[in-house]
């Protein structure tokens, strides 16, 4: 029905079906060139992912697709139409679209031949208990989406169990940080929260705590990571830590520095941090 197609948010007439759109004023192009703004992604509770390798990996990970757009160039392209039967399988909706629609989509000038339109999935902070040696990483208010997306895709790269995003911080599903994520976005679990929240979550965690911090009166090279749970604090790129957040850690360590720049960009830290903390637990021949 009319309603339905409003629900699904696409306008599609018939769900499960592949639809060709070239026009730019199609409302079902309108719809989707809407999910670069955040206000749209929210209501809707979608985001895009570009790339035929990211959509497949979302797929294999589970992740629910609601669209799946691809170009032209697409068409006999057996693994974009696998893709598309699996879509279709899974009660998604198919478009093939001219490039000029991917385009305007995904607001590039050489888009890639596919996008999927997937559900958003938080998890929730109740749901994390880490274990053994799990490392998190809780980002305060961080603000820039190539950071956010630098740092998801680090945090997959070294093992870690998921990131928590403490405050108001910029969207991980926005395009610019699922692209920086190079699809770690699919393989990293998230976490919103408040301070007051994440400060009393805080009190049932026995692991190490370990904020970064300009002031912070220890070489991160000297704290005994091993062996325990370590959730990683990491402070917002212009005021870093407030006190509240700083002082709820076990320890603050500081990376050593030279030169003019007296901090290091918010996410080349956490990759220094993250490094350290999961020395002994990276092993070259156990990776890629
Ligand atoms: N003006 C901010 C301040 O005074 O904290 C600079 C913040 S810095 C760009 C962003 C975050 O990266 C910091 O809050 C901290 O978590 C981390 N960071 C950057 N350089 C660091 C260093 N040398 N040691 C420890 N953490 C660092």
């Amino acid at each position: 029905s009319k309603n339905e197609d409003h629900q699904r948010g696409t306008g599609l007439a018939r769900p499960g079906k592949v639809k060709e759109v070239t026009s730019l004023t199609n409302p079902i192009v309108k719809d989707l060139r809407s999910l670069a703004m955040k206000k749209y992604r929210d209501q809707q509770g979608v985001f895009l992912a570009e790339g035929l390798k990211l959509v497949i990996d979302a797929l294999d990970l589970g992740w629910i697709i609601k669209t799946l757009v691809y170009s032209k160039a697409g068409k006999g392209n057996s693994p974009v139409e696998q893709v598309a039967a699996r879509t279709i399988a899974k009660g998604g909706d198919v478009l093939e679209v001219s490039e000029k629609v991917i385009s305007a989509i995904t607001r590039r000038d050489n888009p890639q031949m596919v996008v999927g339109v997937f559900e958003q999935k938080f998890q929730s902070l109740a749901a994390i208990k880490p274990l053994g040696s799990d490392v998190y990483v809780a980002l305060d208010r961080v603000r820039d989406p190539g950071n956010l997306g630098t740092i998801i895709r680090t945090a997959d790269a070294v093992g870690a169990k998921g990131i928590i995003l403490i405050g108001d911080t910029t969207d991980p599903f926005s395009l610019e940080t699922v692209r920086a994520t190079m699809g770690s976005v699919f393989a990293m679990p998230l976490v919103r929260a408040s301070e007051a929240e994440f400060l009393s979550w805080r009190k049932s965690f026995s692991g190490l705590i370990v904020g970064t911090h300009l002031k912070g009166a220890v070489d991160y090279r000297t704290i005994p990571y091993a062996n325990k749970p370590v959730i990683l604090v990491m402070g917002n790129e212009q005021q870093g830590l407030p006190d509240q957040l700083a002082s709820t850690c076990d320890k603050l360590a500081r990376i050593p520095q030279e030169g003019r720049a007296d901090s290091l960009n918010l996410a080349i830290a956490t990759g220094v941090m993250l490094f350290e903390i999961r020395r002994d637990a990276l092993k070259l021949d156990s990776g890629v």
